[in-house]
C-alpha cells in the first residue's frame, strides 16, 4: 500500500541520515519529524509529507553548518539524493528557517516544528509550543519575533525574509 511504501522510505531515510548527521542533529531531525506528524494531524495537513519534510528538513546541516544556506542547500539534497519530488516538500525544506510570504500549510508546520521538536530547549519555547496546536500563524509571529530578539541582541546579521514573514502574517491578522 501506499503508507507502507511511505513507511519503508522513511526508515531508509533514517539509515541514512543516522550516518550523514551527527547524533545530535540525527535526533533533532526525528523531533522534528515526529512534532510536524502530530501537528499535521491537528491541523488537518497530509502526515506523511509532514513526516519525510521533517524529516530530512537539515539533511544537509551535517556538511555545512552555515544557517542561512542550509535550508536551500537542504532542499536540493532532499531532491537529488532521496529522490524527493513533491514541491511542497521540497519548499518546506528550502523556506524552513526563515518562513515566507504566502507560506503553505506543510511550510508553516515544518517552520514551526524545527522549532518546538522535544530536545529544543530555550527561553519562550513552552508558550510557542502550546500556541503551535492552537494557532499556528501565532506560533510563528511569537517564534520569529523570539528570532529576531535574539539576533538584535548579539548584534548578527538579520536575513529579512524572516522580517518579510513576520509582516505579512501580522498583515493577516
Ligand atoms: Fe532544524
Amino acid at each position: 500500500s501506499c503508507i507502507r511504501k511511505n513507511e519503508m522510505q522513511i526508515e531508509e531515510i533514517k539509515k541514512e541520515l543516522e550516518i550523514e548527521l551527527g547524533k545530535k542533529l540525527y535526533l533533532h531531525s526525528i523531533g522534528t519529524m515526529e512534532e510536524a506528524e502530530k501537528l499535521a494531524s491537528v491541523h488537518g495537513c497530509d502526515k506523511s509529507k509532514a513526516k519525510i519534510a521533517g524529516l530530512l528538513h537539515d539533511c544537509w546541516k551535517g556538511r555545512c553548518k552555515d544557517n542561512l544556506k542550509h535550508s536551500k542547500e537542504s532542499a536540493e539534497l532532499a531532491k537529488t539524493k532521496f529522490d524527493v519530488k513533491d514541491d511542497d516538500i521540497l519548499n518546506a525544506i528550502m523556506y524552513h528557517t526563515t518562513g515566507r510570504v504566502n507560506m503553505t500549510l506543510l511550510e508553516k508546520i515544518i517552520f514551526i516544528a524545527d522549532k518546538i521538536e522535544p530536545n529544543r530547549h530555550y527561553p519562550g519555547v513552552e508558550e510557542i509550543r502550546r500556541e503551535a496546536y492552537i494557532n499556528l500563524d501565532e506560533a510563528i509571529i511569537k517564534s520569529l519575533e523570539s528570532t529576531i530578539e535574539y539576533v538584535k541582541n548579539r548584534n548578527l546579521v538579520l536575513d529579512m525574509e524572516s522580517v518579510n514573514t513576520l509582516n505579512y502574517l501580522k498583515e493577516g491578522k
